[in-house]
């Protein structure tokens, strides 16, 4: 790199700090700079876009444009060159600017008699803020060298954008982190939640982006990168690591230990940015790259170095994750992602959970759904915008977040939640009744779990017992395979806790998509369909084996439930049977007590189980519909996949009609028949399964209130009715007759 532009460059970014330094209005700053930066380049126009909204920005300084088309000039995120530099991350440099793909000509700008275009993005770990753009008349294109000193400037003004160095009444730039915002997720967990923001992981402050002193600053660098590596030694020398922890390891020692890393944030530094400016420019532009590529193993390793990043700038600043802030009272834990783990670990202690990624089905969402604590998932940008102790109002049932709402927002949203509360309450009187039809059916509640800390909900809830135990949360939650005896204790613990109440221990449902970090992961291009569950209990049954000879001692001598997942036909039932009942020989033999009555059941998750033969429906003791995936079978609709998950109505009527085979073939059999997917928790979907003839119904606890006052208030043989006649109508599906009748229900 010439010295000769270092200097430039390093001289630029000490004429910006003097600029900042010296107390003014925002706006002024905003000229000032752009008019510098267009001197220091030698170019006619510099300019400064900034982020009105998340999808709009606005021309807010400018020299060498119309001064009139400041805070005028908008442009949509994508639209124009401008638009392109903020969606991609990456510069565009032209001598042409006209003849640019997306060039989007702005008459109030007077831009039209400039060839060149620089444009970079001013962000700042991924937080989109602006973008930086210099123009000239002459069609040239900007040297590497000159990209790059602009680069370090926008690098400058996104810590100083952070800092509220333009923030001002007069139009500037409204504070950061202040205003009232509004994500629009995906529904992870049903539940309403007003708290103060808990960030999993605190952002790390940089107060002084500009270098004093390159050559100290290297030495900083240098120092903190060894500290770096000496600590990543040390964690992959640590005993107890699995194969996976251990290559993580090894890839960040591989960045660790990059020369080009560490060579590009030296040059950073040598253009006039302090070490940690360095850091984090490089972050922003991994993580930009991140959001453009497609591939999830570079998307892995591009995340791995986002972490090291993150790593090196507490090495760096001292900041640690513990900030010294108090975790407030009614946190709602903020992050990119989590861990299943970690969010245990938080417990119930939190309110709600807001994460940028995961998906509906992924470990943490599972842990938040065990936990009953509302998740909106998919809330983009939120980690870089709220800050600890922000005001947050969590829904749930929508799917959205409002973070720092306004006092309107927050009100509706409180009588909401005490509507809830009151409804709430009405349900707890009802805890000790039955959930009986005004027809005189009974319906038999029960709820599902998959966690310890679920038990209690048995006695508050009213269930009569747990319909589904998912046992695999246990397996997720660790990270290596757990031993026969914790099993064991864990499963006498979940009896204890029972006193008696029927709970049903379903085996194994992993594989796939449910990948255990201490399995071998297997790439398969269609998980839900995939290796999972009974598949691989049958395939590989030590696993299997294990955990019936756990769930044996367990009982020791209470009444046993085991049930199968993911059964698709009869044999595979039948085999899986008999691996329990050579169990069952087995632990006689080593001198453990049978159960006092042993029940083995089937879960009817896919559709070819209702076909199957009649020889199935009387071997097995029970059936449980696993509605989640029959349903994302029959309508061959992935229950993970937002635009399609919604599509079909649980209630069309050849949905329903094939729900009405499976009762029929059950009770033909005499086999206790019961429903465990998450419909059987929505009160008119739960009427409809006890209209078909379902007896049995598993369900979230905090469903139970809601189900069982619905079931109470209606007559189900009616509802029946209801059902066959919006059939003979030939409707699609039979919500509408259902709600219509229902309104004119007493209540
Ligand atoms: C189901 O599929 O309906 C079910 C209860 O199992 P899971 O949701 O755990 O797949
Ligand atoms: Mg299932």
């Amino acid at each position: 790199m010439p010295e000769r532009t270092e200097s430039e460059s390093r001289k630029l970014l000490r004429r910006l700090r003097d600029v900042l330094a010296v107390p003014g209005k925002g706006q002024d700053r905003l000229d000032s700079i752009t008019h510098l930066i267009a001197d220091s380049m030698g170019t006619e126009v510099c300019s400064i876009y900034l982020f009105r909204d998340p999808e709009t920005l606005e021309l807010c300084a400018t020299e060498g444009l119309k001064k009139e088309a400041v805070h005028q000039t908008r442009m949509k995120l994508g639209e124009g060159l401008v638009g392109r530099v903020a969606r991609g991350g990456a510069p565009v440099n032209t001598a042409n600017a006209p003849a640019e793909r997306g060039f989007r000509f702005m008459p109030e700008t007077g831009e039209e008699i400039f060839s060149s275009f620089l444009g970079v993005p001013i962000q700042r770990v991924g937080e989109k803020l602006g973008v930086l753009v210099v123009q000239s008349k002459e069609a040239r294109g900007f040297s590497e060298d000159e990209v790059y000193a602009v680069e370090v400037v926008a690098m400058v003004l996104a810590e100083m954008t952070e800092l509220g160095a333009f923030t001002g009444d007069d139009g500037a730039m409204k504070a950061l982190h202040r205003q009232p915002v509004m994500f629009r997720g995906t529904q992870g967990q049903e539940g309403a939640a007003e708290g103060r923001v808990w960030l999993h992981e605190p952002r790390v402050v940089v107060t002084n982006p500009v270098a004093d002193d390159p050559l100290t600053e290297i030495d900083r660098i240098r120092e903190a990168v060894g500290v770096l590596r000496v600590s990543i030694d040390d964690l992959l020398e640590a005993q107890e690591l699995d194969k996976d922890q251990k290559q993580v390891l090894e890839a960040y020692r591989m960045f660790a230990h990059s020369r080009g890393w560490l060579r590009r944030m030296e040059e950073d530094i040598m253009r006039g940015l302090s070490a940690e400016a360095a850091v984090e420019k490089e972050q922003s532009a991994a993580r930009a790259r991140m959001e453009q590529v497609a591939d999830a193993y570079l998307r892995e390793r591009l995340h791995d170095l986002d972490d090291l990043s993150n790593r090196l700038l507490r090495i760096l600043t001292g900041q640690g994750r513990d900030t010294g802030a108090e975790m407030p009272d009614n946190p709602v834990l903020v992050a990119r992602n989590i861990g299943p783990a970690e969010l245990l670990e938080y417990g119930r202690r939190l309110r709600g959970v807001v994460l940028e990624e995961g998906s509906v089905g992924s470990h943490a969402a599972i842990v938040a759904r065990a936990l009953a604590i509302p998740l909106v998932i998919h809330a983009e940008r939120i980690s870089g915008e709220a800050l600890n102790g922000d005001a947050i109002l969590v829904d749930g049932d929508q799917g959205i977040v409002h973070l720092r709402p306004e006092e309107t927002v927050a009100r509706a949203f409180r009588d909401k939640i005490a509507m809830q509360a009151e409804a709430q309450k009405r349900y707890a009187s009802l805890r000790g009744l039955p959930a009986q039809g005004t027809c005189g059916t009974v319906v038999a509640l029960d709820m599902n779990a998959g966690l310890m800390a679920d038990l209690p909900s048995l006695d508050s809830s009213g269930a009569e017992g747990v319909g589904l135990f998912r046992t695999e949360l246990q397996f997720l939650i660790r990270n290596k395979m757990p031993k026969r005896a914790e099993l064991a204790s864990l499963y006498t613990r979940v009896m204890d806790a029972a006193q008696g109440q029927r709970v049903v221990f379903r085996t194994l449902d992993i594989g796939s998509d449910k990948v255990l970090t201490y399995m071998k992961p297997s790439d398969e291009p269609n998980p839900a369909m995939g290796w999972r569950a009974i598949r691989v209990g049958l395939d590989k049954p030590g696993v299997l084996r294990m955990q019936v000879q756990a769930l044996i001692r367990a009982a020791a001598g209470r009444p046993l439930t085991i049930m199968f997942p993911f059964v698709a036909e009869h044999a595979e039932f039948a085999e899986a049977r008999s691996h329990v009942l050579r169990e069952l020989h087995r632990e006689r033999s080593l001198g453990h007590p049978a159960p006092e009555r042993l029940e083995i059941g089937a879960m009817c998750e896919t559709p070819s189980l209702a076909f199957a033969p009649r020889a199935f429906f009387e071997l097995a003791d029970f059936i449980s519909v696993g509605g989640n995936d029959l349903k994302q079978f029959f309508f061959a609709a992935d229950r993970e996949n937002e635009r399609v998950r919604r599509r079909y109505d649980t209630l069309n009527l050849s949905f329903l009609g094939f729900l009405e085979g499976i009762v029929a073939r059950a009770a033909e059999a005499g086999t206790p028949l019961s429903f465990c997917g998450e419909d059987a928790g929505r009160p008119v979907e739960a009427v409809a399964l006890a209209a078909l003839g379902f007896r049995r119904l598993s369900m979230r606890p905090a469903s139970i209130g809601p189900v069982k006052a619905l079931i109470r208030r209606v007559n189900l043989v009616e509802a029946r009715e209801v059902i066959e006649a919006a059939r003979a109508r030939g409707a699609e599906t039979a919500r509408a007759a259902l709600m219509d009748w229902l309104a004119t229900q007493a209540g």
